[in-house]
């Protein structure tokens, strides 16, 4: 990806620090912000510094960036206090699931009951 497109693209932005997010998390390969429009109590999004268009074309080389966002993930929920009482990873694909931003992230939900099956 251009320098150009990484500029365009909100979560490479937020990953290299020129858009403000409220970041609960950082390590080498990802970033932990709190959503702009939090669905929960708790609701962080985590996404790898590198930009991956989304979770339905991994390739092998994004193998340790998606170990690295789910291990950041579950430290999250554990830091944010929801580790005991339950919390949801989320993963949008599409139109049908509201995919809106196309910069791989993972949607950490608690800190409330969460409806199943989802709406
Ligand atoms: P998606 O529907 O693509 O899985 O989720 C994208 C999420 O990113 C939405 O929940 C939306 O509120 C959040 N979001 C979009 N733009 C920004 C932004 O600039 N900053 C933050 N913190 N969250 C954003
Ligand atoms: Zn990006």
């Amino acid at each position: 990806m251009s320098e150009a497109e990484s500029e365009r693209c909100p979560f490479c932005r937020i990953a290299a620090g020129t858009l403000p997010s409220e970041q609960v998390y950082r390590d080498e390969m990802v970033v932990g912000f709190r959503d702009l429009n939090p669905q929960a109590p708790v609701h962080v999004l985590v996404i790898p510094r590198r930009h991956i268009r989304g979770i339905n074309a991994p390739e092998a080389e994004d193998g340790a960036a998606l170990a690295a966002m789910v291990r950041a993930a579950n430290q999250i929920a554990r830091e944010q206090g929801v580790a005991e009482s339950g919390y949801r990873l989320v993963w949008n694909v599409g139109p049908n699931a509201g995919q809106s931003v196309f910069h791989l992230h993972l949607h950490v939900l608690g800190g409330r009951r969460l409806g199943w099956p989802p709406g």
